[in-house]
């Protein structure tokens, strides 16, 4: 059955009524990505095109925003500019994460720029400068893990990031380290001296059950402990020595 043939009028009122065409911002992205990439100045990462475009996405569909007229390209790169730290923490994130390798290029970035992202990326970042012979690297990672990292009172002995954790072992590197050494770093027999002297209630409950914890710098017997989230808490166990040293020192 042939349909009926819509009047002109009719055609015009619906080309009017149809709803505003909406700036599609995959495209845009499509369009703009290389102007993008040269004004954020990470052309030297030297990543694949799909790559910069599928780290790139989510920033740069916030810096759009919500809007119906296309954007300068300089607008979006002025905005992206204007969260850079976060930005680059974020871009030095995903590459160390996506790259099997990083060349020195993509490491410098990722050691210079990664911030809040450091516990994630600290580890596979240590390895790829060792990788690299790329110590300036390390001492910049060192800092940045200080700063925003899980920061240990223990020192590792191999990698030298103050990441080794209360169960003994390195966060960055992996290395088990001795309780003979996470208490000599601790310091614990001139703390307990000093905690003989200041608190002998919790001294004497400290040797009499013969362990103790240590948290935020402080010696704490074990009916004082609290269950604090997130706060290192290393469990110390004396051993013979320990008791025969402290009882040397302070007899
Ligand atoms: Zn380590």
């Amino acid at each position: 059955m042939p349909r009926r043939k819509k009047e002109p009028e009719e055609v015009q009122k619906k080309t009017r009524k149809r709803p505003e065409k909406k700036l599609d911002v995959e495209e845009l992205l499509e369009e703009y990505l290389d102007e993008v990439v040269d004004g954020l100045r990470l052309s030297n990462l030297g990543l694949p095109r799909d790559m910069y475009y599928e780290i790139l996405r989510e920033p740069f569909f916030g810096a759009v925003g919500e809007v119906k007229t296309k954007p300068k390209a300089r607008t979006i790169i002025n905005r992206l500019n204007n969260v850079k730290r976060d930005l680059f923490d974020y871009i030095a994130v995903r590459i160390t994460r996506e790259l099997d390798h990083l060349n020195k290029e993509q490491l410098d970035f990722a050691a210079q720029y990664v911030n809040r992202g450091i516990v994630e990326v600290a580890s596979k970042l240590y390895r790829e400068a060792i990788r690299l012979n790329a110590t300036e690297n390390l001492e910049f990672l060192r800092s940045t893990w200080r700063l925003n990292g899980i920061n240990s009172p223990v020192s590792c002995p191999k990698c030298g990031f103050n990441s080794v954790m209360p169960d003994g072992i390195c966060m960055v590197c992996g290395k088990e380290v001795s309780e003979s050494e996470i208490k000599r770093q601790l310091n614990i027999i001139s703390k307990l001296r000093e905690l003989k002297i200041e608190d002998p209630e919790a001294y004497r409950e400290i040797v009499s059950s013969n362990y103790f914890y240590y948290v935020d710098n402080r010696i704490i017997p074990p009916s004082r402990v609290k269950h604090e989230e997130g706060r290192l808490r290393f469990e110390i166990v004396l051993t013979k020595r320990d008791r025969e040293e402290l009882e040397g020192l302070s007899s």
